[in-house]
């Protein structure tokens, strides 16, 4: 098993990239916390990681509230004793989040202020006991379009993953020292409520699957194989990356017909 020993809080466990990661670091010997505001969605991937003889607690958490964040932590250390990799993944994409002259400014602040300062007290309170721990793996949930300009526009949240990304290399070079990578996941157009309820028409969905080289949408447990990468010891000499896992996407002047 790739976590052994090891404590994972997940951000954004409920549902989509963090339920399939959640499963699957259970699977492979982490004990898991589950931090999320969607409190029934939690209770469902508990009882599925116990199912498949996995353990796991559920914290109620919106990482936009600082307090909340300091108690994730302090949860996860309470509950199993320490923390070893902290997953940054929860995120919303508005779906009033439009062009610059559209989007409102409640759609920007929420975005960032879950996004990016999410990401920020996630680290402000997890980095201390990442530190009390002897060093850690952080992955912070960033995007494709991150790198790449959409034709369907959701400037809140380009901005907001270009954020998580500089702030990723950032926090990776001010803690190398101190035995703990921070990494950026970037996954592509996935399958997942988030991405579906904002391509919600079948012309919005060809729209965006027309650009990726491989024709299909990305599916959340391709991400969680990633982040286990990421997490585990097998990427001991990798920090400050942006780890792409998009179909190609990013990769594509011209798709293949
Ligand atoms: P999802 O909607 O399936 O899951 C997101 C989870 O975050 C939900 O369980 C939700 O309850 C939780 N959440 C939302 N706001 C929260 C808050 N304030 N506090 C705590 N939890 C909160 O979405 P997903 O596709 O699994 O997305 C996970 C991450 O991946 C996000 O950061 C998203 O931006 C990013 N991402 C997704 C795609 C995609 O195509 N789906 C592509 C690139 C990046």
């Amino acid at each position: 098993m790739r976590l052994t020993n090891k404590v994972a809080l997940i951000t954004g466990g409920s549902s989509g990239i963090g339920l399939e990661t959640a499963l699957l670091f259970a699977k492979e010997g982490a004990r898991v916390v589950i931090a999320d505001i969607n409190g029934e969605g939690g209770q469902q991937v508990l009882a599925r990681i116990k199912e498949q003889g996995g353990i796991a607690a559920y914290c109620r958490a919106d990482i936009s509230k600082a307090t909340d964040c300091e108690q994730m932590v302090a949860f996860a250390e309470k509950t199993f004793g320490k923390l070893n990799v902290l997953f940054n993944n929860a995120g919303i994409m508005h779906s009033d989040d439009g062009d610059a002259v559209s989007t409102g400014e409640s759609v920007w602040d929420l975005t960032m202020n879950i996004n990016v300062k999410g990401v920020f007290f996630g680290c402000k309170y997890g980095i201390p006991a990442l530190r009390r721990a002897g060093g850690g793996s952080i992955i912070n949930t960033a995007s494709f379009v991150a790198h790449l300009g959409a034709a369907t526009p959701q400037i809140a949240y380009t901005a907001s993953k270009g954020a998580v990304l500089s702030m990723t290399r950032e926090l990776a070079i001010i803690h190398a020292r101190e035995n703990i990578r921070v990494n950026a996941l970037c996954p592509g157009p996935l399958r997942t409520d988030l991405l579906m309820k904002f391509l919600n028409t079948e012309e919005k969905k060809q729209r965006r699957l027309v650009h990726i080289p491989m024709g299909r949408f990305g599916e959340a447990r391709e991400m969680a194989a990633a982040a286990l990468f990421l997490a585990s010891d097998e990427s001991s000499y990798m920090t400050g990356a942006e780890f792409l896992v998009d179909g190609g996407i990013t990769a594509a002047y011209v798709t293949p017909e």
